[in-house]
């Protein structure tokens, strides 16, 4: 599909930076690229789909509601990275197979309670708010904060819990990225020192890939390196 050649070269580079990255940082964890679509047409997902990408983010739940229903004949491994309200958590329930963004008990619940019994536990990343920013999601990045959060989601069998995943402040330096994104590895570590068992970091965008990758994570989400520049605001 000539129209797709660009975005398909982006996306190839992408994957190259990866392992390039892996190598020069001597990180030994395998990386997953979930390439974030938000904004962007499913038929580029679809392109993206038959090149060999499996996993896509979207943040925005109507968004995701369109383009899972659209693309519904391909096995996607959709990830939702967007704050949930509790009204719009039962089509995530049922589509998402990752939710990158619990930062509350009541979503991990409504989550658990709408998440159908023949598909496999949802997997799921508690959101820190990793430096402590007022506008933004995820809980505080306190041992008693995680370990709480932490406990009541390995309590409903029909979650899993994998991980943490932070977004890092925007115009950090580098020294600062390094800071919140080892910070997040420690918090990983707390977790599993107290008996939950835990090996994703969902952490590293477009600007800071390669820091995080450095840092030890396991997930990165791209957007704007492999769609393009996005043309409406986030904040919708
Ligand atoms: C938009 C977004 C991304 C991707 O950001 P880019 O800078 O376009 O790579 C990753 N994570 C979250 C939570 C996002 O909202």
């Amino acid at each position: 599909m000539q129209k797709y050649h660009e975005l398909i070269g982006r996306w190839q580079k992408i994957m190259q930076d990866i392992q390039q990255t892996r190598q020069q940082t001597g990180a030994t964890q395998p990386v997953q690229l979930i390439a974030v679509s938000k904004t962007f047409p499913a038929e580029e997902i679809a392109a993206l789909f038959h090149a060999g990408q499996h996993d896509f983010g979207e943040n925005y739940i109507q968004e995701f509601i369109d383009k899972s229903a659209h693309l519904a004949d391909l096995p996607i491994i959709w990830h939702m990275i967007g704050h949930i309200q509790s009204n719009k958590s039962r089509i995530v329930a049922q589509r998402a197979q990752w939710v990158h963004t619990i930062d509350r008990e009541k979503i991990a619940r409504r989550l658990h309670d709408q998440r159908p019994p023949h598909l496999p536990p949802l997997n799921v990343c508690i959101e820190i708010n990793i430096a402590a920013e007022k506008n933004k999601h995820g809980i505080a990045a306190t041992k008693e904060a995680l370990l709480t959060l932490a406990t009541t989601i390995t309590s409903l069998p029909r979650l899993k819990l994998r991980g943490l995943m932070c977004v890092a402040k925007a115009d950090s330096s580098q020294k600062e990225l390094q800071n919140q994104f080892n910070h997040m590895h420690t918090l990983l570590q707390l977790l599993n020192q107290n008996g939950f068992n835990a090996d994703v970091l969902s952490m590293g965008m477009s600007a800071d890939m390669n820091t995080a990758i450095g840092c030890g994570a396991t997930h990165v989400r791209i957007g704007s390196a492999i769609f393009g520049h996005r043309q409406y605001a986030e904040n919708k």
